[in-house]
């Protein structure tokens, strides 16, 4: 089965709105030919109106790198799909390791967003991945394990049609560091597995796998020429359009 690979960009904390407009402008330019590819930018919340302007009519989706669960209410300071669903976003980063570690998200937080998204008709891209101590320890593949099963707790593979996967090693997080290409090999052929464990085949051979780590124009075309790696999330190279669009451009 052949998948569209998709290269998504995590903005993180950086941009300003006026940056962000220009950024997205730039990209929307350079990636107008792209049709084999999805592209996808996650700016912050505050920048979201304004690039969603300005990607209106291009090739490249828009994304938010966290919501929450619910849909209103007395909530101070978060923001709920159908807003950025309004907004204009059509995918949403959830579970980063950034907000696993510093704004203690869980499993069950996790599973909660995954599943407020496809209500809302986003497409989640749920991030796991393993920390340098736990794969010293081994426990790579356990991590996954409840990582996956946890956050995709009592979905089916009819609600995850939709669903991609990022694996993204924590230690390869704007370290410099880049998994190789046998370990993400290894990994990636693991997790596809696992999905057909607990989901079926279908979903298992449907679904997209990005990784994620380090991601840099240098080291893409290796990482995405491997079979179960169905494009990349990036975000230090997402920062600059140049470094951006080479690496949407890995395979020309
Ligand atoms: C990320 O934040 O998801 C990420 C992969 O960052 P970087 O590309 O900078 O390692």
């Amino acid at each position: 089965m052949s998948r569209t690979p998709l290269i998504a960009g995590n903005w993180k904390m950086y941009k300003t709105g006026p940056e962000a407009v220009a950024a997205a402008t730039r990209l929307a330019e350079l990636a107008s030919d792209i049709v084999n590819t999805d592209i996808m930018i996650a700016p912050t919340f505050l920048s979201l109106p304004l690039v969603s302007g300005v990607l209106a009519e291009s090739n490249v989706k828009l994304g938010v790198q966290n919501l929450f669960h619910e849909t209103e209410g007395a909530f101070t300071g978060e923001v709920s799909p159908g807003m950025v669903k309004a907004a204009g976003a059509d995918y949403a980063i959830i579970g980063h390791s950034e907000r696993r570690q510093y704004f203690g998200e869980t499993d069950d937080a996790v599973c909660k967003k995954v599943k407020a998204s496809i209500d809302a008709d986003l497409i989640p891209i749920l991030c796991i991945g393993e920390t340098e101590e736990q794969r010293a320890d081994d426990k790579t593949f356990s991590v996954l394990d409840k990582q996956i099963t946890n956050g995709l707790n009592s979905l089916c593979s009819r609600d995850l049609g939709t669903l991609v996967l990022a694996y993204e090693p924590v230690w390869a997080i704007g370290t410099g560091k880049t998994a190789t290409p046998e370990q993400v090999a290894g990994i990636h052929e693991y997790i596809r597995s696992l999905i057909n464990r607990l989901f079926g085949n279908e979903l298992a051979m449907s679904i997209r796998i990005l990784y994620g780590g380090s991601v840099k124009p240098k080291n893409a075309s290796e990482l995405m020429a491997l079979d179960d790696v169905d494009g990349a999330l990036v975000g230090g190279a997402s920062l600059d359009v140049d470094a951006f669009i080479q690496i949407i451009r890995y395979d020309r």
